[in-house]
């Protein structure tokens, strides 16, 4: 199945990536060098490593509010004393020559301050999904982001990754007909003492972290908009987890087309991720948002009930953290070419606004 153009042209982007035997090519004239933003577990377990084993991006700055975590892994990356920042200093990435970009993985309700601060102090931007917890914050990190001429990636991992995007070329080839109906969950059952069930921090609860892949992956596959959507959500376990976001969320959504797609996330249960699009010739699955191993299978080309038409099953290449060096690398090419990243800042503005309108949909109906 033929890639298309455009996600030719992403995987072409971040050619530098899964197989570097097959891509044999010069190393480049400079690489982006990246402050990472909070060392948590995406920061300090993937993207960093994932940068490391990059071809075109190093980590050469860190910000951090624990000074004795910063210097360890300054010392495993190489990264002078001086090139760690706290979140108070953190405006001095400004003067520092050797910093061109900024790694953000930090709890939701700081993407926006963090971007915007580094937009002003002259930096590139990668930015950790969700974008940000309001459709404000969205718009405010994207105008910094222009106004500073400044480019703005959310870290959509999945729209890099290479099953995915033959995912959605079988889709939209049209082999598996008309796209009737999705259906897709994504969820796990989340320890206490998270700030992710902080609402202040985290925006939400499940929908904000995982749902969301749910609902990006039904807009990236298909290529459509939804026009319309409803949401239920409920809390079953009162066990103090869920004093302040939901335990889980359901929602339908209707696209142009005509297409209809019934998503579920949640706290409270370990769901393996997964999105099966229903089509007139056919049905294709995909098997996990994680970091690796992500799985398709698809009948394609079928006709009527009984006809097998043909089998596809594929399995993602490459162990964690290649998405992370696709990412990075793919980022980084952005950046030395002056182009566009595909996952922008409206991108995940968009889902940021339709996440918004889901919680909207959701209070309605429980008061009805
Ligand atoms: P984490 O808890 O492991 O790390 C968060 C970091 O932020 C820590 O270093 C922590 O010290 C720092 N921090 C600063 N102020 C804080 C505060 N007030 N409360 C809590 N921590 C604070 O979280 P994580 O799993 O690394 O998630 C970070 C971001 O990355 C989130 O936006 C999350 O949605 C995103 N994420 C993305 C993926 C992906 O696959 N793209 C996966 C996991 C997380």
């Amino acid at each position: 199945m033929p890639l298309s153009r455009r996600d030719f042209a992403r995987l072409a982007a971040a050619a530098t990536i899964l197989p570097r035997a097959a891509f044999s090519q010069a190393a480049p004239a400079r690489k982006v060098r990246y402050a990472a933003v909070g060392l948590g577990r995406i920061t300090a377990d993937h993207f960093m490593p994932g940068t490391k084993q990059g071809s075109l991006g190093e980590i050469t700055a860190l910000v951090s509010g624990h000074p004795e975590k910063a210097k360890k892994l300054a010392a495993q990356y190489g990264i002078p004393e001086s090139s760690i920042y706290s979140y108070e200093n953190y405006d001095q990435i400004r003067d520092n020559p050797n910093i061109d970009a900024v790694y953000i993985g930090l709890p939701n309700s700081m993407h926006a301050e963090y971007t915007i601060r580094a937009a002003q102090a002259g930096k590139h931007v990668l930015c950790e999904k969700p974008m940000a917890n309001t459709v404000a914050e969205c718009e405010a990190m994207i105008a910094a982001c222009k106004q500073a001429d400044k480019m703005l990636m959310i870290a959509y991992r999945c729209q890099l990754e290479a099953t995915t995007l033959r995912a959605r070329s079988i889709v939209q080839s049209g082999a598996l007909g008309k796209i009737q109906a999705i259906e897709s969950a994504n969820g796990f059952n989340i320890a206490p003492g998270e700030w992710r069930l902080n609402r202040a921090l985290a925006g939400g609860g499940p929908l904000m972290d995982v749902g969301i892949y749910s609902l990006n992956a039904c807009r990236f596959l298909t290529g459509e908009e939804p026009v319309a959507l409803s949401a239920y959500s409920s809390v079953i376990d009162h066990d103090g987890r869920f004093d302040q976001v939901e335990e889980n969320l359901s929602w339908t959504m209707q696209f142009p087309s005509g297409t209809v797609a019934s998503c579920t996330t949640s706290y409270g249960a370990n769901l393996d991720g997964y999105i099966r699009l229903h089509g007139s010739k056919g049905s294709l699955t995909l098997n996990g948002f994680g970091y690796s191993s992500i799985h398709l299978s698809a009948h394609l080309n079928g006709k009527f009930h009984g006809d097998p038409g043909e089998n596809i099953d594929v399995l993602e290449q490459g162990s964690d953290p290649a998405q992370f060096v696709v990412e990075s690398d793919y980022f980084s090419k952005c950046i030395l070419n002056h182009t566009q990243p595909g996952p922008s800042g409206e991108e995940g503005l968009r889902d940021v606004t339709l996440m918004m309108q889901m919680y909207e949909s959701a209070a309605r109906n429980r008061q009805a």
